[in-house]
């Protein structure tokens, strides 16, 4: 089963299947983490939903941090 990852840095979305410790290629996090999106709603995606789905998850994420 397919799973979608984002990285806490750059935002980078990911398919992943069956991984515990998920890179991401864009910036060199070692520690993607997963969303709560399912791969039905991904895939049904534009390329502008998922950066607002990454800014959106940003946001949230890093205000939490403080
Ligand atoms: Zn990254």
């Amino acid at each position: 089963m397919m799973k979608i990852y984002i990285c806490p840095q750059c935002g980078w979305l990911r398919m992943v299947s069956r991984r515990k410790d998920v890179e991401c290629h864009q910036c060199g996090n070692a520690q993607m983490r997963l969303t709560n999106l399912d791969l039905e709603k991904y895939t049904s995606m534009s390329e502008q939903d998922r950066i607002s789905y990454a800014d959106a998850w940003l946001y949230i994420h890093n205000r939490q941090k403080d």
